[in-house]
This record gives structure tokens, sequence and C-alpha cells, in this order.
């Protein structure tokens, strides 16, 4: 099969690699020069366990390449697919311009009769304006799939290798036969939809998962207060098959380039439709409160923060990632340097992300090379990322 993938990020370049993997000849496209170059020399532009490896093999075999020219990298392909990033707007609704203009530059480089996939997480209905916006610039026959994607960061490539579930959302038998081929010895449910539940079932599984860590952070808080374990609690509560262990760990909250922007998202579209998600906004609340419990309890501790040293173990939102996007670790930090606080902070892989998101703040943080080194004289160390070495670290006690 011919796949053009439009957008390489955390998961188009994931999806265009292990989709070559599994024998196809993919050309990954990117309209950032700088990401297509370093793809081009054998490295990749995040981290990712597992994906080098796949992507110089891939590309080795000749199966693999990355184009920044969408319009060669379309033409002739079966089935593109847009991977683009769908960032929130101010309001929380998710922004389609990158959608947009991707369908638009497709409209006009396409030829034969291509499946066109939208991966990115996108509102319920937009596969059906995309098909329009498509149709009103080209005759080119096509047809339309809402393939929405479930990897994690951090083990995309296990998760798409080996997935729980593919969904397609599609009205067109031919587009569904194709999807099948294509995922068919991966293994998991391949569930098939109508385009609009197949756009829904992405928002309603991140918005489900959300609940359950909130869930989970208020009853940590409710046992602090009580004097039980929330760790031995959420043990005994994931026994039970109906409720399962997973997303159950209480801390700091959820973060990255998912989970905030998708449920914001779902409360916008069920309000565009006049129901207000009342559980979905608490869930949000309980979000945003959580990451600053540490705050609170460092001031419970010391009293006024001003002049401590606090070390900051971990900058991403989540281990074996370099994603520092809505990371906790960005409000917290931000919020011990507004009390005077001098921050050490150190990441395995997520300094140079954060640093760089983190704009004029940057300066004012002490940058360590080694969590040790961060730690040294410090008041109180903060887990803010479960990377292994911390954890294990913490498990031995060769705390300083
Ligand atoms: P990303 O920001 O890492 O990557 C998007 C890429 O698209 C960028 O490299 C950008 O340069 C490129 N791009 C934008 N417009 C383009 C165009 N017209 N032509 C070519 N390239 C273009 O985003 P991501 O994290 O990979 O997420 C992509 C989508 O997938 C989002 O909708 C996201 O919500 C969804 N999603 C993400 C994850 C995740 O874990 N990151 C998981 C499931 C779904």
């Amino acid at each position: 099969m011919k796949i053009t993938v439009v957008g390489t990020g955390y998961v188009g370049l994931v999806s265009g690699v292990c989709y070559a993997e599994l024998g196809h000849s993919v050309i990954c496209v990117d309209k950032d020069p700088l990401k297509i170059a370093t793809l081009q020399n054998g490295d990749i532009p995040i981290y990712e366990p597992g994906l080098q490896e796949l992507s110089v093999r891939n590309a080795e075999l000749g199966r693999l390449s990355f184009t920044s020219s969408l319009d060669a990298a379309v033409k002739g392909a079966d089935l593109i697919i847009i991977a683009v990033g769908t960032p929130p707007l101010p309001g929380g609704e998710a922004n389609l311009a990158y959608i947009e203009l991707a369908a638009k530059e497709i409209a006009d480089a396409m030829e034969g009769n291509p499946v066109v996939a939208i991966k990115s997480t996108v509102p319920v209905g937009t596969n059906e304006k995309v098909r329009d916006l498509i149709r009103s610039r080209t005759e080119c026959p096509f047809d339309s799939v809402s393939l929405p994607e479930f990897l994690r960061e951090g083990s995309a490539v296990p998760d798409t290798m080996h997935p729980d579930r593919i969904v397609v959302g599609t009205d067109s038998p031919r587009a569904e036969a194709l999807l099948r081929e294509l995922h068919g010895g991966l293994g998991g449910a391949f569930v098939v939809t109508d385009i609009r539940s197949a756009e829904m079932i992405k928002y309603a599984s991140n918005a489900f998962l959300a609940t359950k860590i909130s869930f989970i952070n208020e009853i940590a808080n409710i046992c602090e207060k009580v004097g039980a374990d929330v760790t031995r609690v959420a043990e005994g509560m994931g026994y039970d098959k109906r409720i399962g262990s997973s997303f159950l760990k209480a801390g700091i909250g959820y973060g990255g380039s998912c989970f905030p922007k998708d449920t914001q998202a779902l409360i916008q579209i069920a309000g565009h439709f006049d129901y207000e998600f009342k559980l979905l906004r608490s869930v949000v609340e309980v979000n945003q409160g959580q990451r600053f419990n540490i705050v609170r309890k460092l001031e419970a501790i010391f009293g006024d923060l001003e002049g401590r040293t606090i070390a900051v173990w971990g900058l991403a939102f989540k281990p074996e990632t370099d994603d520092v996007r809505e990371a906790p670790a960005q409000e917290i930090i931000g919020e011990l340097l507004d009390r005077g606080v001098q921050v050490r902070a150190y990441d395995p892989i997520a300094m140079d992300n954060f640093r760089s998101h983190f704009g004029g703040g940057a300066g004012r943080v002490e940058w360590c090379s080694g969590a040790l080194e961060a730690a040294a004289g410090a008041d109180a160390v903060c887990l803010l990322t479960e990377w292994e070495e911390f954890v294990s670290r913490h498990r031995r006690r060769g705390l300083p």
C-alpha cells in the first residue's frame, strides 16, 4: 500500500514508521523543514523509545521517506493520513486551522481515487466538513475515514504495533476494507462505526481516563484527611475488574498535549449543542487544583517559602517522553518562583524542551545535570515525573 502521512509529530511519525515496518511504502510529510532534515539524516526530532531504530531500518529498506513537499507525496497515494496538530484555542475549542490547510493542500495535489483519513483528534462533524472542503476543490474521487489515534507517548511504538482497538469511522465499504487490510495483522478489536461516532470515541475515551485521574486524586485528598493510604486504597479498588487498576495513581494530576485539550474541547462540543457537561467540568477543575497541592504542602511544612531551595525532579508531563506541553511542572515551578523559591531542576530527557517552553522564567531556574546534583542542599525535593531513575532511587532509599 502507498501511504502518505501529513504531519510528522508524535502521532504522524510513529504511525508512518510503524506502517512502513508492516511492509507498506510510506512517505511522511511535514511543513517544518528542520524536522524533515533531521529525519532524512537518520535522527528523530522527538524522544520515543524504539522509534529511531525502526525509522532508520525502514528508510534503509527503501520503505520510508521524508519530505516537505506535500504535493509530490500525495500524488499516487492509496491512503492519505492527516496527523497534524489540533491545539486548543484560548476558549478551549480545537484549532482546526492546520487540518483545514492540510486538507486544502491535499485536495489541490490529489489524484487517482485515494482514501483520506484523519488521525488527528477533531471535534464531531470535522471529518464531514473536511470532506466537503476537499470536494469543493477537486473533481478527484476519494473516500473519507475518521481514524482516531490512541497511542500513548512513551510507549507509542508498542501501542501502535499491538493496539487494543482500531476505530474506523466511515460510510465507505472500500475504505473500510483498505483499513482492515492495513491493520489486519496487528490484533486488537476492529471497530467500524459511522464517522461521528468514531470522532466521539476518541473524546469520550480521553474524558473517561481524565475522570479516573481526578476521581482518585479527590479520593487521595480525602484519604489524607481521614488517615487512609490512597496507594493501598487504589490497589484494593483495582482488583475489581469492573474498575481496573490503571489510571488510579494519585498525584499532581494529568498534563500533556491531549487530556487537557481534549477535555476542554469536549466541554465546548457539548456546549455548542446546549448541553452542559457538568461532570467533565468538575474533572478539569479538580485537576487544575491538584497540581498546586504540592505547593500547599510545602507551605504547610515550611511556612513562607521565600528563600527556600527546592529541587524539582522531572519536567516532562509523563515518563519516557520529552513532551512538556501542558506539563504540570510548568505551573508548579512558576508558583514556586513567584514565592521567591530557588528552584533547582532536572529531567533525564526533557530539559531542553522545557527550557524553551518555559520562556522568561527559564533564566530564574538552576538547571542541574543530575538528580542528586539538584537535590544537594535543597530543603525539599518535588517528584513531578515518575521517571524510573527517580522511582528506583526512592525505592532504594538512596536519597541524600
Ligand atoms: P505535533 O504537534 O507533535 O505534530 C504535528 C505536526 O504536524 C508538526 O510537526 C507540524 O509541523 C505538522 N504540520 C502542521 N500542519 C502541516 C501541514 N499543513 N502539512 C504538513 N505538516 C504539517 O502533534 P501530535 O502530538 O502528533 O498530535 C497530532 C494529532 O494527534 C492531534 O490532533 C492530537 O490531539 C492527536 N493525538 C495525539 C496523541 C499524542 O500522544 N501526542 C495521541 C493521540 C492523538
